[in-house]
């Protein structure tokens, strides 16, 4: 061994500048050939250190592996450590992947080699195929939670791994990060790179000085971060750890911070997204106390060391294109990663993991207004009534509340920090908004004297009331310096003097950090109220409703957000963040619309019963249904939903025909009845069922004209073979009853049958003397804007019409309206009585949806909003491979997502992460189809242009960053 192998541990601030190797490819290749006897050609790969090559086989062109040309300032000891842990996690059995060495005929490929550059240690590692997380693409939830997960596997496989190779000196030491980022700035000239560093350091110093002799101490891999971490081909999530190059022995919670820190400069996200991963490395390595402190400081000072050698590497190493297109990147770790101060941080932590509350710091000095006794809290949340009837849009509504309270002889009013406030808070919101408030506001209905054992201090513009132990602040424009008084009816803002270490702090912050900043900032509704206050706890709704209710009665995603109010086109969760809502066609006529609430209401107040009475409004409301109608269909039977809808429809064809069979159209869902379900086929709704249709039901393939078997110029030949399966059964002596479908594909994401398909289907079935039912449950009722209803679209008349949902704007109501002389034979079947369908309120409400439809011109905007959304999906569709095909018309638009263009192969994963993303973008889509790969967009008819643009916005975004 020469001296320069036996070299003692690396040591950073002995050698600080390591250029990386240049060997050029034809010398590597060349001495693959001589020292491993591999014919082989290499590309190189970047790396911050060492230099790095993929190794292909040169006659087959196979992968034989990544050769790693180690870096010579570092022992053989600590290459072979390296290879080491990467085999101890390999036999811990974690559940992600490790490259170990290559091993041919000849051993292992790891040598020494003498090269034009010295000596350098080259090995050849295993490949591991897939996609890195490098660049700055979004990272969705359960991505940053598996690399948590990983970390924390990591952590605990190693905290048993010993070596003595484990006490170089890295830079990358988070232990010697200081040092690190003194050694660097004083190279660094940029002086707004060197503010920031300061104020890094001086931020991670102020809370890891008291605690870092604390921080348990272990071998650690230390860079499990986006580019170290592999998805196999046809994995979303990581399940592939590489480069050992960091390994070391640090403190334990460095191994988190630096796969958080690697997560911070990706697309939209801020701190608080950082929290799965957080959550999942500590179900499985518990953090500790002084941990949970210490993990944001040294979040913070990795993005410092990141940021300056970064620059520093770019200086010396002039052209190291993996160094240079770092630097964006680590500037936004290190900006994310100061945006939130790392006591908020640990604060916010300790509540996501439950280890104690933010109560502590409750303001303990008793009342200030002691004579102050009725005092009235104002919620100004999500379920608040001061939010009804849209008045949440306006933050007037908030201080007319508290003045109301003040009119009926409240002394105090209380607007509570900590709680969220809708009232006021924007809508349509690409990240959750910053709307729990820090401090308290309240208004004085009088002149209140205040406690006794208080000092005052006064200035322009803030009061400033101290008890012995603790402060707190009066700020309003209209305190004045000499006046140790209160104004009364004006907002005074309440707040804690601040600690020391801040300066400032935001007026409102999002809900996820809200419970960090109560920690740091304490609470001051106990000074004026003994209410004690909730917390932004983790809601358990979600698990209540697992517990009680049945497990097929799915929820949308897989962590919703709790809604619990809607106006118009949105919908709002409980922490105030106002979605767009754009899959509601049930809301048809847009959320809690005042005009159905009044009719409701009014209705409900004067009689609701069953429908055997005598009342005018199912008479008024019939009359007005068959109206909209071709005047044949003339005689409405009133039910409660969409199946109930499609189950008497059948029933009503099989008593006018008196025959069983009905033909039905392949990949439809129709309801959950037992008649409706069993003519509804899609398998996305029920995998099983083509195979286990009742006897009497027969079908006829999806007439889908984009993806079903005849496609575009083809589609005309669904109708003739249709006619053929009914021609065969009107031969076979079993002439169906009736056929059913719906007139416009809603199903398949609102896919228009191919044109004269219903003339041509329905006219066989009839010649059959069976009946045309048209399901217009989802496409009826204005929604295609063109027509009102769907078979309009194909110019026939249905025999019999099956309409729900959007008629009753999300109350249940559901209608079939027929011929007299069909509905008269359904006497053969007894008597018909729905209790509730066609109540005297669903025949209101009912009503009042129509009154809105026609008032509003609802139609009209499904056509123009519609088509105006439509052509610019169409725009993404020409950028986006990803997009198949636009389908539908007026307000019930499908994007169909496809892997490829020509196989149509459906992307149903990519749709479900699309549909993700897009609540995180603040907007609420589902898929749809058989394969899920479908975007329904049926947003209730008021939405506004605006809106629909927000949603095209949102969905560019994410088709182009990721999902
Ligand atoms: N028909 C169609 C076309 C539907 O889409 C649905 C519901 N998705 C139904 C019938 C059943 O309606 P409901 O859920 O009101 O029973």
């Amino acid at each position: 061994m020469t001296d320069e192998r036996s070299h003692g541990l690396f040591d950073y601030f002995t050698q600080p500048e390591l250029p990386a190797p240049t060997l050029d490819t034809n010398e590597v290749e060349a001495l693959l050939r001589e020292h491993f006897g591999l014919e082989a050609s290499v590309d190189n790969l970047g790396s911050q250190q060492d230099q790095n090559f993929v190794v292909h086989d040169s006659n087959s062109r196979e992968v034989i592996g990544v050769l790693k040309v180690s870096n010579p300032a570092f022992s053989e000891a600590e290459i072979l450590m390296q290879n080491e842990a990467a085999q101890h996690l390999s036999d811990e059995k974690t559940t992600f992947r490790v490259p170990g060495l290559v091993t041919t005929a000849r051993g292992e490929l790891s040598a020494w080699w003498s090269t034009s550059h010295g000596d350098v240690h080259a090995r050849v590692i295993e490949f591991l195929p897939g996609k890195n997380f490098m660049g700055s693409d979004y990272l969705s939830p359960s991505v940053i939670a598996r690399m948590g997960q990983i970390a924390g596997e990591a952590s605990v496989a190693l905290s048993n791994f010993a070596h003595p190779a484990s006490q170089r000196t890295l830079q990358w030491d988070l232990r010697h990060a200081q040092r690190v980022i003194a050694l660097l700035a004083a190279q660094e000239t940029d002086e707004t790179v060197l503010e920031l560093v300061r104020l890094a350091s001086a931020t991670a110093a102020r809370v890891l000085d008291g605690v870092e002799q604390l921080l348990p101490r272990q071998i650690g891999h230390y860079d499990i971060t986006d580019d170290n971490l592999i998805a196999s081909p046809g994995s979303a999530l990581p399940d592939g750890v590489l480069d050992f190059g960091d390994v070391m022995d640090s403190w334990a919670v460095g191994e988190l911070a630096v796969t958080v820190s690697s997560i911070l400069h990706h697309v939209d996200i801020t701190p608080a997204h950082v929290f799965p991963a957080i959550q999942a490395f500590d179900a499985l390595r518990p953090l500790d106390d002084n941990e949970i402190d210490a993990l944001w400081p040294l979040v913070i000072l990795r993005g410092a060391v990141l940021v300056l050698s970064g620059r520093q590497q770019n200086r010396i190493d002039d052209g190291n294109a993996y160094a240079l297109n770092g630097l964006d990147r680590e500037y936004r770790i290190l900006e994310q990663a100061l945006s939130v101060p790392p006591e908020v941080m640990a604060g916010s932590i300790r509540h996501l993991l439950g280890r104690g509350s933010a109560t502590s710091s409750r303001w303990s000095d008793g009342r200030v207004f002691p004579e102050a006794t009725k005092v009235a809290i104002v919620d100004a949340g999500t379920l608040s009534d001061i939010n009804n009837d849209g008045r949440w849009k306006e933050s007037q509504a908030l201080v007319d509340s508290a003045q109301a309270a003040l009119s009926s002889g409240a002394d105090l009013a209380v607007v509570p920090a900590w709680l969220p406030i809708l009232t006021g808070a924007p809508n349509r919101t690409p990240s959750a908004p910053d709307v729990v408030p820090t401090s308290s506001t309240i208004w004085l209905g009088r002149p209140l004297e205040m406690s006794p054992d208080a000092t005052l201090q006064a200035s322009e513009g803030f009061l400033t009331l101290s008890t012995h132990n603790e402060s707190l602040v009066f700020t309003a424009p209209e305190i004045s310096a000499a006046s140790m008084t209160l104004p009364v009816g004006v907002p005074l803002m309440v707040s804690r003097a601040l600690p020391g270490f801040l300066s400032s702090v935001p007026a409102a912050v999002p809900a996820a950090l809200a419970e960090g900043w109560r920690a740091v900032l304490g609470e001051t509704l106990s000074a004026f109220a003994d209410e004690p206050l909730g917390t932004n706890d983790v809601d358990d709704t979600l698990e209540l409703r697992e517990q009680v209710l049945a497990e097929v009665q799915e929820h949308y995603y897989a962590t919703p957000p709790r809604i619990e109010r809607g106006w118009r086109e949105f919908l709002i969760d409980t922490h105030a963040r106002v979605y767009l809502d754009m899959v509601n066609n049930v809301t048809s006529v847009g959320h809690a619309h005042p005009h159905v609430v009044d009719a409701a209401t009014k209705q409900m107040k004067l009689l609701n019963t069953n429908s055997r009475f005598n009342y005018r409004v199912v008479a008024d409301y019939a009359d007005r249904i068959t109206r909209l109608l071709p005047d044949e269909l003339d005689t409405v039977f009133f039910v409660n939903s969409g199946s109930e809808a499609v189950d008497l429809s059948l029933r009503l064809a099989m008593a006018y025909t008196g025959r069983p069979d009905i033909v039905a159209m392949r990949e439809a869902y129709h309801g959950w009845t037992y008649a409706s379900d069993a003519v509804s086929t899609s398998i996305a709704d029920n995998p099983n069922a083509l195979v286990t249709r009742p006897s009497w039901v027969h079908t006829v393939d999806a007439a889908n004209s984009y993806r079903g078997l005849h496609r575009d110029a083809d589609a005309h030949r669904y109708a003739p073979e249709a006619v053929a399966v009914i021609n065969r059964l009107i031969a076979d002596n079993r002439p169906p009853a009736g056929l059913i479908c719906e007139s416009y594909f809603g199903n398949a994401g609102g896919v228009a049958l191919p044109d004269g398909y219903l003339s041509e289907v329905y006219a066989a079935v009839r010649a059959g003397g069976g009946l045309a039912i048209s399901d217009e449950v989802q496409v009826g009722y204005g929604r295609l804007g063109e027509w009102f209803w769907g078979f309009q679209q194909q110019g026939v008349v249905p025999d019999i019409v099956a309409v729900a949902k959007s008629i009753g704007g999300g109350h249940p109501l559901g209608a079939v309206i027929t011929r007299r002389d069909i509905a008269d034979r359904y006497r053969t079947q007894g008597y018909f009585f729905s209790s509730t369908g066609g109540s005297p309120v669903s025949s209101a409400i009912g009503m009042a949806v129509l009154d809105v439809i026609e008032q509003e011109k609802l139609q009209e905007n499904a056509l123009t909003v519609g088509r105006h959304l439509k052509g610019r999906l169409e725009k993404l569709a020409d950028e986006h491979d990803i997009i198949g095909r636009v389908h539908g018309s007026g307000l019930y638009l499908g994007v169909e997502f496809v892997r490829d263009r020509t196989t149509l192969e459906p992307a149903t994963e990519e749709t479900e992460g699309i549909c993700n993303r897009l609540l995180d973008l603040g907007i609420i889509m589902q898929p749809t189809g058989d394969f899920q790969n479908v975007l329904k967009i049926k947003p209730p008819l008021c939405i506004s242009q605006e809106s629909a643009d927000y949603f095209v916005d949102g969905l560019e975004r994410v088709l182009r960053t990721g999902w």
